[in-house]
């Protein structure tokens, strides 16, 4: 079938490498929902030139990682979207490699190596306080009495705030030059179900590459989100479940955008049934999104 995707270029037959020749590239270690059992979760990596990023590192990730030719350890630049297990389950492992793995890997003193967390001040604290501080607050004393913080383990990196959006935004820079990958991270509306709006939602977040790319996270359906964020945006990858309710834009709430905006939009974060259930192509969306072993986006 003739390839209609502009951005999408097949894998031939490779894993994933964390460095290209200075193009912005989005690669997938999967595209399924938290309860997909097919399709690993939605974790990927935005890459260019030197610089690598990875959005979200879930329960499953390591899996999918490892088949990819990477590690745990190879991951520089974590940025986290919110705490569900699909998104942050692999963050304990990821922390605890860094610490007690890297000093025979890389060969460094304990805690000489701190891979980066792109964050945000309020969202750090939510993170350690909610889900980590269990698995990683015990693991040694440094000082009689004294606890881990995640500092111990990482680098946190906060954004700088942004206004004139409309809701929180902020500001992320990795790297430098013509290949520094731009990142701005926007407050959404994911969970209760019961939420109107950013405002009463509990934290999450989605992000806006380059300017050039919006990766919507996880969230329900939020127009003024798509119209803010996405409508300068060469491509638009939102978020999508097969039926309208719960905590997720459905594929009916995102049938209803304009044409104009479906035709820049790619969908993922799919629960297992969806594509026995819809033709996005047909109406009027890219199409769903692929995994890296299939092929990955590049934004010339
Ligand atoms: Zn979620």
């Amino acid at each position: 079938m003739k390839e209609t995707n502009p951005w999408f270029r097949p894998n031939k037959g490779g894993g994933i490498a964390l460095a290209n020749d200075g193009h912005l590239q989005l690669s997938f270690l999967g595209v399924g929902s938290a309860f997909a059992t097919t399709m690993f979760q939605s974790n990927l990596f935005v890459i260019k030139g030197p610089n690598h990023v990875l959005i979200d590192y879930g329960s499953k990730a390591s899996v999918a990682l490892n088949r990819a030719g990477l590690s745990t350890l190879d991951i520089e630049n974590l940025l986290v979207t919110h705490s569900h297990a699909d998104h942050i389950g692999g963050i304990e492992e990821w922390c605890l490699m860094a610490r007690y793995a890297a000093p025979f890997v890389k060969k460094c003193a304990r805690g000489e190596y701190k891979p980066n967390l792109l964050t945000t001040a309020d969202y750090a604290h939510i993170l350690w306080d909610s889900s980590l501080r269990g698995g990683l607050e015990h693991s040694e004393e440094t000082q009689p009495g004294r606890r881990l913080a995640l500092s111990d383990y990482v680098n946190i990196v906060h954004g700088g705030y942004l206004t004139g959006y409309g809701r929180p935004v902020y500001h992320i820079v990795v790297g430098s030059g013509e290949s520094a990958i731009d990142l701005k991270l926007m407050r959404t509306n994911h969970i209760p179900d019961s939420s109107a709006s950013w405002q009463s939602a509990f934290y999450s977040l989605g992000v806006l590459i380059d300017d050039r790319v919006l990766v919507s996270g996880d969230t329900m359906f939020d127009r003024e989100l798509i119209d803010v964020f996405g409508s300068k945006a060469e491509a638009i990858f939102h978020d999508c479940q097969d039926y309208t309710g719960g905590v997720h834009a459905s594929y009916e709430e995102l049938t209803g955008l304009a044409a104009t905006h479906k035709a820049r939009t790619i969908l993922y974060h799919l629960p297992d049934p969806i594509k026995n259930k819809f033709n996005p192509k047909e109406d009027g969306f890219v199409g769903w999104a692929r995994s890296y072993e299939q092929g990955s986006y590049f934004f010339d």
